[in-house]
């Protein structure tokens, strides 16, 4: 198999020793004789490993008693809706700070007074807003604590006057987080914590049931908690590899150690990005993420935008190339992103400047 770094922002690079455990269970699950994804997902077996999968989350969270970890379908685009429709009663305040946040707010709009008390739209989403004001009597406070397509991350957990409710698609299991701050948290499972076809959500079940609303069942949070996420046939291969993430994480040492290896490795990349005359990176410092870092040549360097993404592409560099609305480049370096490949972009770098400069 050749070797590249895998950039890529989502679906993304995993832990290779859960995909080689994924590759076997697809022969032989559990010793059955069948492949996981031929199994009843009603089995002993299957029910086995979706328990151990909600304790792995809790423990590594160490989420406290009286929130439920569900695992469901329809991505985190489906939870802008479902997350308006089960928490909105009258108004929800949100934070603009993306694409993605803008299509959550969109979904909320349809459920009642949708106040966005902040955005940072005027420069392409560069930097996450403060000093603004959540209003005391809005039912729920949406954010998005990383900004996948601009580079941008709130990393705090921040204290608000309502329920605060967090899309952490691509961060999520980056760092310890304090879950007691929040009333939901939810993200698609492709960048962080497994492959596409899950939706992970941690909810606290005491936030639930103060809308006035009919909920469909499949749209009911209530339906999944009851259920304990089997109320349909669930994405078992995605939850399976999912599994096997959570305890990748746990063998590197938990949340801890695991956002050390990434804060290491953002600092080496930035520091490059800002040592480099060649390169200026385009979230504001005090806003960078840790997962996605977004960078484009220097003005006087523009036209050599194609040649050093044809440099990067020869020494096995994947996915580097930003989003369309922010141009240049993006090195997504989720928690399987080995340091090495880090490091090689980082020399590809230095070697190009060397080259052209
Ligand atoms: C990728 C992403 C989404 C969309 O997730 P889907 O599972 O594809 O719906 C939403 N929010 C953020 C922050 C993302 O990075």
């Amino acid at each position: 198999m050749k070797t590249v770094h895998n950039f890529n922002a989502g679906p993304c690079v995993l832990p290779r020793e859960a995909v080689n455990v994924a590759i076997e269970a697809l022969k032989d699950f559990a010793g059955t004789g069948m492949s996981v994804i031929e199994i009843s997902h009603r089995s002993k077996e299957w029910e086995a490993v979706m328990k151990e999968t909600e304790d792995l989350w809790k423990e590594l969270l160490e989420i406290p008693e009286g929130y439920r970890v569900l695992f469901l379908g329809g991505g985190a685009s489906l939870e802008f809706l479902m997350v308006a429709m089960n928490f909105m009663n009258k108004k929800a305040a949100y934070l603009e700070t993306g694409v993605w946040a803008k299509k959550a707010i969109k979904e909320a709009k349809a459920f009642g007074e949708t106040v966005v008390v902040a955005s940072s739209a005027d420069t392409t989403f560069n930097y996450i807003p403060k000093g603004y004001t959540i209003p005391a009597d809005a039912d729920y406070f949406h954010i998005t604590t990383n900004n996948t397509i601009y580079g941008t991350e709130i990393k705090e957990d921040m204290d608000s006057p309502v329920p605060l409710i967090a899309d952490m698609s691509s961060d999520i299991m980056s760092r310890p987080v304090d879950v007691s701050k929040y009333a939901m948290i939810y993200g698609g499972a492709q960048k962080n914590v497994g492959p596409a076809g899950v939706t992970f959500v941690i909810v606290k079940e005491s936030a639930l049931g103060k809308v006035e609303r009919y909920i469909p069942t499949m749209l009911d949070y209530k339906t999944h908690i009851e259920n304990d996420s089997m109320f349909n046939t669930p994405p078992v291969f995605s939850i399976f590899v999912m599994n096997e993430t959570l305890k990748w994480v746990k063998k590197m040492g938990g949340l801890k150690a695991v956002n050390k290896m990434n804060q290491d490795k953002a600092d080496l990349l930035y520091a490059e990005i800002d040592r480099n005359s060649m390169f200026v990176g385009t979230a504001e410092k005090d806003s960078r993420s840790i997962m996605n870092v977004c960078f484009v040549m220097s003005p006087e360097y523009k036209e050599k935008e194609a040649d050093f993404m044809a440099y990067a592409k020869e020494r096995g560099m994947v996915g580097i190339k930003g989003h369309r609305s922010v141009g240049g480049f993006r090195a997504s370096i989720y928690n399987a992103c080995p340091r090495e490949s880090v490091e090689a972009l980082v020399k590809c770098m230095q070697d190009f400047e060397k080259e052209n400069k």
